[in-house]
């Protein structure tokens, strides 16, 4: 039976490239959009006319109630979630000392609490039938640390503290559950960087020289929602063209 893979925030930059993947290689895929986006509509005709016949749900991944919601919908209308990847994240960036609490809470309820509400409701079910993926797609600036982000920092480095905990928790149930880490990738996300810190701090830092490519992650991502990355759990993939090692 074809599998269905939920991606969530699979309307943006990474979350497309993962979605596409994913349907490639044979999942039906659904995705989420936050319940205030007006260009959903106009994403899932592109998607149809590029062939890609996505179901996309409004969820607002923050709120437990909204992730809870449109579980049930999905399961519902479509059937069991065997695959999950918890892509949907914002930043907040601005110095600790500028940071208000309304900074820190959005970055934490929509990157971290995100993947509590949205697995929450799959887990059992995955538990159930013996089979499952949960993938966390966290940053290389949760491993290391970045100036200006005390908040995403946090919740990205908190979200590899779930994946390793949940996976130890699964293990014998036929779950895995990983975190990638990507660096810098080309997405809107970056793009919204300025072009001069672009090309005099963050390339520079990056042994490749360039930008990660969101086709780049979602490959990673679909080897680890295949049948053949059943041995790998617990792990956090960096993919960031050699910025951070460990
Ligand atoms: P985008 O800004 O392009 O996409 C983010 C997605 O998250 C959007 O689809 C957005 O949906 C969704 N989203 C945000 N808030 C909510 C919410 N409350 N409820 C539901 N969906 C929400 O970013 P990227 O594609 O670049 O990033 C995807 C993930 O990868 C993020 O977790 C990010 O932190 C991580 N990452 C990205 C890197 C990069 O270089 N681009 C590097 C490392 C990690 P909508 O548009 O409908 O609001």
């Amino acid at each position: 039976m074809t599998k269905i893979a939920l991606v969530t925030g699979g309307m943006g930059g990474l979350g497309e490239a993962i979605s596409m993947k994913l349907a490639s290689v044979g999942y039906r895929v659904v995705t989420t959009y936050s319940p205030g986006n007006t260009k959903s509509q106009q994403w899932l005709a592109d998607m149809e006319a590029g062939g890609f016949g996505f179901r996309a749900y409004p969820c607002d991944v923050a709120d437990d109630e909204s992730a809870q919601e449109c579980i049930n919908r999905i399961t519902k209308e479509l059937g069991p979630i065997d695959v999950l990847v918890n892509n949907a994240g914002i930043t907040r960036d601005t110095t600790f000392k500028k940071m208000g609490k309304p900074d820190w809470d959005a970055v934490m309820k929509t990157n971290l609490d995100s993947v509590f509400n949205m697995t929450k409701p799959i887990c059992d079910g995955m538990m159930e039938r013996g089979w499952g993926r949960i993938i966390n797609i966290s940053s290389v600036n949760g491993q290391k640390g970045a100036f200006g982000q005390t908040n995403y920092s946090a919740a990205k480095a908190g979200m590899h503290g779930f994946t390793k905990a949940l996976a130890l928790e699964v293990a014998r149930r036929g779950i895995t559950v990983n975190t990638v880490s990507p660096g810098y990738i080309a997405t809107k996300m970056v793009r919204e960087i300025s072009r001069e810190v672009l090309d005099t701090k963050i390339i520079p830092q990056i042994p490749m020289s360039r930008l990660g490519k969101p086709e780049e992650v979602a490959g990673l991502v679909a080897y680890l929602a295949s049948d053949e990355a059943a041995f790998l759990t617990g792990a956090n993939i960096a993919i960031n063209g050699g910025q951070h090692m460990h």
